[in-house]
């Protein structure tokens, strides 16, 4: 957690700096609140979370005559926290008595799909669970490699089909392999090109109904780059049209990402961010946790 905190530390300026702004000024007037406001936009945070964030700021700094600049932080952090909402369930259904729990992972290739699906492999083998791999990404062959080569890395076997094979019957045989074997959690990757929704959308819901002739599929999980910014929100729109999505994994918030893009994509799905990806090594995935993320973007 502490990790999560010095990563996303060095990825969020502009939140922190706006907060820093905010509170460093010895009188908030209008024109304070209009710098923050851009701020928070800049931030990735949407035009109606920022308006909600800064309505309920002004309101409760006015109405409790906060002049204090540690007492408004503290308020920010209420706020901010209520957006990230962590009353949502962010666990992974990842463990059934009937085995195995089957993850699917999803979204637009160079997200960090398949290097999260390694990671999570990483941590669920770190809890005892065994695992296996499918590779329905059958469209290249470099894919099922990459997967592979994961694989052996968190020492869990891959299955794999064919390049050009139907990845409906990867990952059947994958589901398959998994009954037989009595692995704890199948990990199912699947391809992620955009340029036919259509046959995305035939792709994706084909191998989740494969899938599920087998086993229940507990988890959908959409994989999002969060340097995209709004280009994410896109494609969150158009994978959740496609196969209903249970959580996101949001990687890549080592980088240049502004951590606003937490709200406003869990507002566009509904569905919460349960695990952010924090580097490319093996170890650098986390469950995301709201009040670790919000004292990241304040500090
Ligand atoms: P896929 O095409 O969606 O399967 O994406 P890959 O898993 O191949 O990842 C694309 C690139 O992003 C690779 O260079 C990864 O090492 C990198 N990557 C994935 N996750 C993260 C992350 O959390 N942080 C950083 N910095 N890079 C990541």
């Amino acid at each position: 957690m502490a990790r999560l905190r010095r990563r996303l530390a060095g990825s969020t300026g502009a939140l922190s700096r706006g907060l820093l702004m905010l509170i460093s000024r010895d009188k908030i007037d209008e024109e304070t609140w209009d710098d923050f406001e851009a701020v928070l936009i800049q931030s990735d945070l949407g035009v109606d979370p920022t308006t909600e964030l800064v309505e309920a700021l002004r309101s409760r700094i006015r109405v409790d005559a906060i002049a204090d600049p540690a007492a408004a932080r503290a308020i920010l952090r209420q706020e901010l926290l209520k957006l990230v909402d962590p009353t949502m369930d962010r666990s992974l259904d990842d463990t059934r008595t009937d085995k195995p729990a089957v993850i699917m992972v999803v979204g637009v290739n160079g997200t960090g799909k398949t290097t999260t699906v390694g990671k999570l492999a990483r941590v669920l083998v770190a809890e005892d669970k065994d695992v296996l791999l499918g590779a329905a990404d059958t469209f290249r062959a470099a894919a099922a490699d990459q997967l592979e080569t994961w694989g052996s890395r968190v020492g869990v076997p891959t299955v794999r089909g064919s390049e050009g094979a139907d990845p409906a019957s990867v990952a059947y045989e994958a589901v398959r392999a998994g009954i037989e074997q009595e692995v704890d959690v199948v990990l199912v990757d699947t391809a992620g090109r955009l340029h036919t929704k259509t046959g995305l959308m035939d792709e994706l819901g084909k191998v989740k109904r494969v899938m599920e002739r087998q086993a229940p599929v507990g988890e959908v999980l959409l994989v999002l780059d969060a340097t995209t910014g709004q280009n994410g929100l896109v494609q969150a729109r158009i994978f959740a049209d496609v196969v209903q999505i249970t959580g996101i994994v949001l990687t890549k918030l080592d980088g240049s990402a502004r951590g606003g893009i937490v709200v406003q994509v869990q507002r566009e799905l509904g569905v919460p961010v349960k695990l952010v990806g924090l580097g490319e090594g093996v170890d650098d995935l986390a469950p995301f946790d709201p009040e670790v993320f919000v004292d990241a973007l304040l500090t």
